[in-house]
């Protein structure tokens, strides 16, 4: 059984990284969607919420399982019988951030390998960050994210 892990904030998810999952779901048996409790500071949506709308947008997808992780990536990695971690890579500027990440995580336990998967070209521009900032200011984020949570970031910013 080979599973990987897919670790990050998520808040909110994009095709982006909707992308990644289904790239990762055809390439291994099991992929945990890690969403981290303590990722961001100052969150738009908790960490469960943030699961919620994982599990809406990957419903179709049936070796795909998301849930809330917190503590060292290894750690967990491990507890989970997970041979790797995915990310994603979207430009160089992505690159240096997640090279040391690797290279840590390799340090810290060498047995975990990363693998870095590149989303479909027209995503490479899309992180939740500017999603979040054109949702705020009215835009429309049809094309960037799930139906589901374009609903959520609606309600959210309505409150
Ligand atoms: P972080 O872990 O820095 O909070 P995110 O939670 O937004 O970042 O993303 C988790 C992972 O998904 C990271 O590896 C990030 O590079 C990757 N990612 C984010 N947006 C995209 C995208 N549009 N296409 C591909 N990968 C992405």
């Amino acid at each position: 059984m080979r599973t990987v892990v897919y670790p990050g904030s998520f808040d909110p998810l994009t095709n982006g990284h909707l992308d990644v999952i289904a790239r990762a779901a055809r390439l291994f048996d099991r992929v945990i969607v890690a969403v981290a409790q303590n990722g961001e500071k100052q969150p738009l949506f908790t960490p469960e919420e943030r699961c919620t709308l994982v599990r809406g947008a990957t419903r179709r997808l049936r070796n795909v399982e998301t849930r809330i992780f917190d503590g060292l990536l290894v750690d967990y990695v491990r507890g989970c019988d997970a041979q790797a971690v995915i990310r994603g890579l979207r430009a160089v500027s992505d690159f240096e951030f997640e090279f040391q990440m690797a290279l840590m995580n390799r340090k810290l336990d060498e047995r975990v390998e990363t693998i870095f998967m590149m989303p479909k070209d027209t995503y490479t521009f899309l992180s939740s960050r500017l999603v979040k900032e054109i949702a705020r200011l009215g835009g429309d984020v049809r094309d960037f994210v799930p139906g589901n949570v374009r609903v959520a970031l609606r309600k959210r910013l309505k409150e």
